[in-house]
């Protein structure tokens, strides 16, 4: 088993790319295979070695290390190779059309009712004098293109259908579409994972793997993904990793709703990518569009949060906040960064809500008991009991107050847990104040 995630190196990854790039990963993982990070940069005018080296930065954070790296602008001499190849068996040929003639062409034939498909010449085009071609790959006619879609099922293309596609332009660049095989070919992909936009280029790639002489890899088209309610906007599809940054989520809680979503199988909260690569099924995934939702991200982070040790978060989580406090805190929590707010609770200042005659006195009390009971965890217990004996206070008004003036917030951690973390000079101070 060996996949590979293929970005163009021409934005920062999103969670369309994201999700690719997670589903090759799990599927070698799953299986003990190989996962492979190629950087389609055979456009130098839009990719970018910052990009191609944010991606890399990218996936390495969210925990998908690729086993190797590659990237095709240093592989041309091969893909040369394999084009003199293919010229050499009459798999490729040169074209000079202009743009504006094979649009006027696909007017005509669009004008006369037919499909808007590229008329190959019988043998060879006549070069054209001071036009340098553009060159195709002829398909072939004779072979139906077929596969089993490792989601789609069965699939079944007539090759006389569809254009020969433009593998290389006139000044001799490459597009996408030969150098993915090649690359593929190479280094023995096993499965490609991707979008289903991508379907019918794997129709035209089947029969380049065929024309090379390699083995084919199995394929497998997801659903693409839509916004939770219609479509997904431009900005929330395009944030990925500027999310986990900004907004404090978690990279395992954007994973787990990314590795679910489309399937059959809930989204749950993993801790880690070999739990969800233990779960990851193809046969799982469905037909119709993957709902995503950032609103669903941040209930899986919350959840996330509450379940984690303090070995998981202990290095991005603010100095103040120990495995105790930690433990006492991630309930409360829905994202890490409201952690910083906490940390006042125990070592600095708190703001505390007025309040009237009545509950100051009580907190007066409160305070003088507070002094010569011991700091444990049954420090709030036995407060309480005493204060709820002597005053009568019980319910709300017994520890609402208590709970406003020692932690400045009307909700929060059990008391009990929260009271012994809590320095007992310093509480006695707040209660007192
Ligand atoms: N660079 C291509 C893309 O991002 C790769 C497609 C593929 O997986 O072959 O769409």
């Amino acid at each position: 088993m060996k996949t590979r995630f293929a970005p163009s190196p021409t934005g920062r990854l999103h969670v369309g790319n994201i999700r690719t790039a997670l589903q090759n990963y799990l599927l070698a993982k799953r299986h003990g295979g190989q996962f492979l990070l190629r950087l389609d940069d055979t456009d130098a005018a839009r990719s970018t070695p910052e990009f191609a080296e944010a991606i890399k930065v990218d996936l390495e954070r969210l925990g998908m290390s690729p086993d190797a790296t590659f990237r095709q602008s240093d592989r041309f001499a091969r893909y040369e190779e394999a084009f003199d190849q293919l010229k050499r068996d009459g798999r490729i040929y040169a074209c000079y059309e202009t743009p504006e003639e094979l649009e006027l062409r696909r007017k005509v034939l669009l004008g006369r009712g037919l499909p808007p498909i590229y008329e190959r010449p019988e043998s060879e085009n006549a070069p054209v004098d001071g036009v340098a071609p553009h060159w195709r790959f002829r398909l072939d006619h004779a072979s139906a293109i077929e596969w089993d879609d490792g989601v789609r099922g069965p699939q079944h293309f007539e090759p006389a259908k569809i254009s020969d596609p433009v593998i290389r332009r006139a000044d001799g660049s490459w597009l996408y579409m030969l150098p993915s095989v090649i690359d593929d070919a190479d280094h023995a992909i096993s499965h490609v994972v991707r979008g289903e936009d991508h379907v019918s280029n794997s129709a035209v790639q089947l029969q380049m793997f065929d024309a090379l002489g390699a083995t084919r890899p199995a394929l497998a088209h997801t659903a693409l993904i839509v916004a939770a309610a219609g479509k997904l906007s431009k900005r929330e599809g395009a944030k990925g990793l500027e999310a986990l940054d900004e907004e404090g989520v978690e990279p395992m809680a954007l994973l787990s709703v990314l590795a679910r979503i489309g399937t059959s199988q809930p989204v749950e909260p993993a801790h880690d990518l070999n739990a969800l690569a233990a779960g990851f099924d193809l046969s799982t995934f469905g037909r119709a569009p993957a709902r995503f939702d950032w609103a669903e991200v941040a209930q899986v982070n919350a959840r996330l949060l509450h379940e984690m040790d303090y070995a998981e978060v202990a290095d991005r989580i603010p100095e103040g906040v120990d495995a105790a406090r930690w433990q006492v805190l991630r309930g409360n929590v829905e994202r890490l960064g409201e952690l910083e707010d906490w940390v006042d609770v125990f070592d600095g200042e708190i703001a505390v809500p007025a309040l009237d005659e009545e509950d100051r006195a009580f907190l007066e009390e409160a305070a003088g008991l507070a002094e010569g009971i011991a700091w444990d965890e049954g420090a709030w217990s036995a407060l309480t009991g005493e204060l709820k004996a002597r005053t009568g206070r019980k319910g709300k008004a017994l520890f609402l107050p208590l709970r406003l003036a020692l932690t400045g917030r009307g909700s929060g951690p059990e008391m009990a847990a929260l009271l012994p973390l809590i320095d007992k000079k310093r509480a006695v101070a707040r209660l007192r104040a």
